[in-house]
């Protein structure tokens, strides 16, 4: 599944994936999941995606063929493959930060390796695909556990950790108001992650009546539609005795819908169409001294944050790709545990082949799609 240019992708044959480096493996995909991230790619919004670029950054597979310095790793393992590329050494990997890895992508200045996300990100072909290189094999591939329902695994490789890292950016106190703007996938986890923190109540906002019905039944949270809203800040300082909510998510990103007017101090103020409507409402509408956790991605060099609110409310902004190395461990115990539920939110399976309607379905959010996952 290749990129041909904005809205525009196709499935077609390219050469087997090899082994380039000793701790390589080459992956057989079993199932690859399309994310809102790749949305941002298929939207010609992410600089250097170079046409024929593989996508596809949260996929598993059976492992079919090790380089010779792989040892944590033998052919025929069922291996969940982390989004994040990790050399697992370098300065920031060592720190737990592995979604910023310095060896996988070197040439950028914040963001590591991921799998199928333009040469911003490292250039790596990704997983919507049949087979995939994965490099540093001994570091991300983690074995399935047994027993563990493959639907689910393939959403420990993003979902799951980026909604749970949303939760914990947070910093959540017992009895927090939380108000996670997105009901996608990740702002349904980050949803109900909030409650494993502590939280007192979780709000979620969004504009698709069949994702609210979802997150609210899932999660389960208050959720309402900012289309039925005359300026959702008011309406969330409403909700708080005007104090505004402890911790907000954005679980959007760019490319957020809604209005370009919206209300601060009383005064309506004027921000640009279509962009970072979802941002600028979290930190409108969290309390003085409050928490904004931004999961939701943006380009390299977006410039979008209403600065003067961020200084004069005292405001911490807390954001990153998700670490999922770090978070695997106690993620696979959560689903194991029944603590998570992810493969609740898939709602298509789609052969590989016909990837380029999953991506038109997820994008234009038809048939009531939350998450879709390609079969090879
Ligand atoms: P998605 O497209 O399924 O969901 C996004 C949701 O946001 C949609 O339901 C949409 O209606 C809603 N939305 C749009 N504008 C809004 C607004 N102004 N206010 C409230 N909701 C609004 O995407 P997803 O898969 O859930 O991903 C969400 C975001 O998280 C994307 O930006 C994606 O790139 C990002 N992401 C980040 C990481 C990370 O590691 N930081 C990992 C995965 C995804
Ligand atoms: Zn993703």
């Amino acid at each position: 599944m290749n990129y041909r240019g904005p809205q525009r992708v196709r499935v077609s044959q390219k050469p087997m994936p090899e082994i380039k480096h000793p701790e390589d493996a080459i992956v057989r995909v079993t199932r690859s999941c399309i994310c809102g991230s790749d949305l941002h790619l298929y939207n010609g919004n992410v600089p250097d995606t170079r046409v024929g670029t593989t996508f596809g950054h949260e996929f598993i597979g059976i492992v079919e063929e090790i380089g010779p310095e792989v040892h944590k790793l033998k052919v025929g393992d069922h291996v969940i493959v982390p989004f994040n590329i990790s050399c697992g050494k370098c300065h920031f990997c060592r720190q737990g930060l592995y979604g910023n890895c310095h060896e996988s992508n070197p040439q950028a200045t914040a963001v590591g390796g991921i799998f199928g996300y333009s040469h911003t990100a490292g250039g790596f072909d990704g997983g919507q695909a049949e087979f995939v290189r994965v490099p540093y094999a001994n570091v991300g591939p983690t074995v399935i556990p047994p027993g563990m329902d493959p639907d689910d695994a393939v959403l420990l490789t993003d979902v799951v950790p980026t909604g749970y890292q949303a939760a914990e950016m947070g910093g959540i106190q017992p009895g927090d108001t939380v108000v996670v703007f997105g009901a996608g996938p990740v702002g349904i986890m980050a949803a109900r992650c909030s409650w494993l923190f502590g939280a007192g109540r979780v709000i979620v906002i969004d504009q698709y009546e069949y994702r609210l019905e979802f997150v609210r039944n899932y999660a389960p949270c208050e959720a309402y539609n900012f289309r039925e809203m005359d300026d959702p800040v008011v309406f969330i300082k409403k909700a708080t005795d005007w104090m505004g909510a402890d911790v907000v998510i954005d679980a959007v990103g760019a490319e957020a819908a809604g209005s370009p007017l919206q209300t601060i101090t009383g005064r309506k103020t004027l921000i640009q169409a279509g962009s970072a409507t979802a941002l600028h409402w979290a930190i409108n509408s969290v309390k003085k001294g409050g928490i904004v956790s931004i999961v939701g991605v943006y380009g390299p060099t977006d410039n979008l944050v209403p600065i003067g609110n961020v200084v004069n409310k005292g405001l911490t902004l807390r954001a990153n790709q998700a670490s999922v190395k770090r978070l695997l461990p106690r993620l696979i115990e959560h689903v194991q545990n029944g603590v998570l539920n992810p493969k609740a939110m898939i709602t298509h399976r789609v052969p590989l082949e016909d990837a380029a309607d999953a991506y038109r379905i997820f994008s234009d959010k038809l048939d009531n799609c939350i998450k879709p996952v390609l079969i090879p």
